[in-house]
């Protein structure tokens, strides 16, 4: 029987398993999909890494400042300069000032895989019932397994958590998780026979563009560096196609656009991929979410604080302080 049950392997999931192992509890992480990191996703195409996920890093407040240090120790990741502009024109893009934030060469997974190190990690473990019994736990994967815990901490998505979490929460609670909401975004991921692109900047946030949030000079990350673009479309932009069955028509209209934008060729491949929960939009306010049930059951993730990875690792942090002195 585990101690604590740690769904979610991303920042939020990571951070409180680390946190109950340092503890002395038995823990079990488990996660639906093959890889580790959630949101901090890097996809390998033709042997080229891409991060379609979250693009880069930054400092962002205490846990991100003490994780950057170990990261540049540790070579994980290197310096990355962002800008930022309202504009549309590439010849204004030409003169723009950079901020420094971080990319990390071998993709934005490797900061979860440094994180997660010590820590096994059950993949293609999708939750999908949570059932009390007497003194513990029991969850129900969709892959037919059981698992048996004494607290569950749920580090997903709050809208992926509603599901799991209705039949234990006041209809008042169960509100306000559903009052959280998520900016959505398509990422396009495209490589080039050749692509000569020479910016000041390696990312480029844009505010005003009619579908285009951010242009990320992702192949410059890798050594040798790639051939590769890796571009994110804004929220409105998105949600227009949230619920279409075919992206690749979507695909074929960005490429069109970027081509036009940046003078590029026709891209050698593609692939598209949509996040239904990118960013969190209106969050929980609260650092976590404790449910005075008889069993320990505690929701976290960057919905709860916003502010993205910062957000994400205070979360975790903060549901596993509920088993300080347990
Ligand atoms: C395209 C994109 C751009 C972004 N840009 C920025 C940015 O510029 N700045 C910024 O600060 N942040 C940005 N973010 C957000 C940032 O990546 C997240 O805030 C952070 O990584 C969230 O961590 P988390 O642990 O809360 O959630 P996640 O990383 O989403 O982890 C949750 C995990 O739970 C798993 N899961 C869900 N349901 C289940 C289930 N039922 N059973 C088992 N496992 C389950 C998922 O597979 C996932 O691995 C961006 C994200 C995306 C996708």
């Amino acid at each position: 029987m585990l101690d604590v049950a740690v769904i979610g392997v991303g920042l939020a999931g990571i951070s409180a398993a680390v946190e109950c192992q340092k503890k002395g509890l038995k823990i079990g992480l488990f996660d639906k999909s093959r890889g580790v990191g959630g949101r901090l996703a890097t996809r390998r195409v033709n042997d080229i890494r891409l991060d379609h996920g979250l693009p880069s890093w930054n400092i962002q407040g205490p846990h991100t400042q003490a994780l950057t240090e170990k990261l540049l120790a540790e070579q994980i990741i290197s310096p990355w300069k962002v800008a930022h502009s309202d504009s549309n024109s590439v010849d204004a893009w030409q003169t723009l000032e950079t901020e420094n934030f971080y990319a990390a060469p071998n993709g934005m997974t490797a900061i979860a895989k440094y994180l997660a190190r010590d820590l096994t990690i059950n993949r293609s473990f999708h939750l999908d019932k949570i059932i009390p019994a007497e003194n513990h736990w029991q969850l129900h994967f969709k892959n037919n397994e059981t698992v048996e815990a004494k607290a569950i901490i749920l580090a997903i998505p709050a809208s992926q958590a509603v599901p799991l979490v209705e039949n234990f929460v006041t209809r008042e609670l169960g509100d306000r998780l559903q009052s959280v909401t998520y900016e959505p975004a398509i990422s396009l991921m495209l490589g080039f026979e050749e692509l000569n692109l020479n910016f000041p900047w390696q990312e480029l946030c844009l505010s005003d563009h009619p579908s285009f949030k951010k242009i990320i000079l992702d192949g410059k990350k890798r050594s040798p560096q790639a051939q590769t673009l890796v571009l994110q479309t804004n929220a409105t932009f998105t949600e227009k196609y949230l619920d279409a069955d075919n992206l690749q028509p979507i695909a074929q209209t960005l490429i069109r656009e970027i081509r036009q934008l940046l003078n590029l060729s026709q891209p050698s491949w593609h692939q598209i991929h949509r996040w239904r929960y990118a960013l969190p939009d209106k969050t929980f306010s609260e650092s976590h979410l404790y449910l005075p049930l008889e069993l320990p059951l505690i929701l976290c993730g960057d919905w709860c604080l916003g502010n993205g990875a910062e957000g994400a690792i205070a979360s975790g942090l903060a549901a596993a302080t509920y088993f300080d002195g347990r």
